[in-house]
């Protein structure tokens, strides 16, 4: 099967791969149609490792999907073919102690698509299990469908804060996941949502959305803006979605007493904060490492029409242009969100 293959660090082919395609009783078959570029799989091309996870051996790039069911396994009964579908990506052991406390994400034993030594699916088929494939509803596209993984991080981000409605939050980085960050987090009931970058293209995306203010910090730092518009109390949660060290220098100044901080960007060294500046305001410290029991959520608000994901989508490549559209993915371009790659399940059905 014809694959986008990250062969090592820098190299990416369009080729055959043998993979795995047994149908189990409780697994569906796919036809993709939409995958999103994330930041991993860019990363993993560019770098050619993330932290602990090295690409060793050549892997199948592609974590963020929406296709066609072409076949059910045995034991599948709510899921049949023709139905339009997205994939979770992330599979854990079902018998292991993190899955049965419900936070499957954390099961050192998860199967992530794309995170060595697993094959992601920018490929024309997937298997996958039943129970991590959700049915799109008519008025969800595509492409809107490839975005719930993405979304799924906000949304989590946004359940771990605990958002209580009339919230003021602030994002740090208006990259994809800050940005969706933000719209979680105001689809959760926060009035306003500060977010902070230094690209003015990507602040003028978020900027659209209603309820998004956005702080360029060559102007002024968010600490400030947040200081100005709260009388200096600061806001009730603040995200960190940059993964930049100097972030968490004065992290805990933009909060105010008692309220949450909430860790989505990963930085690449240990990063110094602030304890005692916490501490002395009992500031909670959560962390976010992808989602559990929330992709079913995000489609739904999704699919509601009160989060519209498709301003973010900036540009479309035919599977054959894979290799530009990372290329495009890897180049940063300011105004770009989110790239995603077409194979078009109606044609290869
Ligand atoms: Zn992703």
């Amino acid at each position: 099967m014809r694959a986008v293959v990250l062969e090592r660090k820098g190299v990416l082919s369009i080729r055959d791969i043998d993979l795995p395609r047994t149908v189990g009783p409780h697994d569906v078959k796919v036809a993709i149609d939409t995958v999103g570029i994330c930041g991993s799989d860019v990363h993993y091309y560019t770098h050619g490792r993330i932290g602990d996870y090295i690409v060793n051996a050549p892997m199948v790039l592609g974590h963020e999907a929406a296709g066609v069911i072409t076949e059910t396994g045995d034991a599948v009964s709510d899921l049949k073919p023709g139905d339009r579908v997205c994939m979770e990506p992330g599979v854990p052991d079902m018998q292991s102690r993190a899955a049965k406390l419900g936070r499957y994400n954390v099961d050192p034993a998860v199967r992530f698509w794309a995170t060595p030594p697993v094959h992601g699916i920018l490929t024309p088929f997937a298997v996958h299990p039943a129970a991590f494939t959700f049915k799109l509803p008519d008025t969800v596209t595509f492409a809107e469908g490839a975005m719930v993984e993405p979304f799924a991080i906000g949304m989590q981000a946004a359940a771990r804060a605990r958002i209580v409605p009339g919230d003021v939050a602030a994002v740090i980085g208006a990259g994809p996941i800050g940005i969706m960050v933000a719209l979680a987090a105001l689809a959760g009931g926060c009035s306003k949502v500060f977010i902070s970058d230094f690209s003015r293209e990507k602040l003028a995306i978020a900027g659209r959305y209603p309820g998004i203010e956005p702080v360029q910090i060559a102007d002024e730092t968010l600490a400030s803006a947040v200081a100005r518009a709260t009388d200096g109390w600061g806001v009730d949660v603040l995200f960190e979605a940059s993964g930049n060290a100097r972030a968490f220098a004065g992290m805990f100044g933009t909060v105010r007493p008692g309220g949450a901080v909430v860790l989505v960007g990963l930085p690449v060294e240990p990063v110094a904060f602030d304890v005692a500046n916490a501490i002395a305001r009992e500031i909670r410290i959560e962390t976010v490492f992808r989602y559990a029991n929330i992709f079913d959520r995000a489609l739904a608000l999704i699919a509601s029409g009160k989060v519209d994901l498709k301003p973010l989508i900036t540009g479309t490549f035919a599977f054959d242009d894979s290799i530009a559209a990372f290329e495009r993915a890897a180049s940063g371009q300011p105004a770009d969100v989110k790239i995603q790659i077409r194979l078009g399940a109606g044609k290869v059905r």
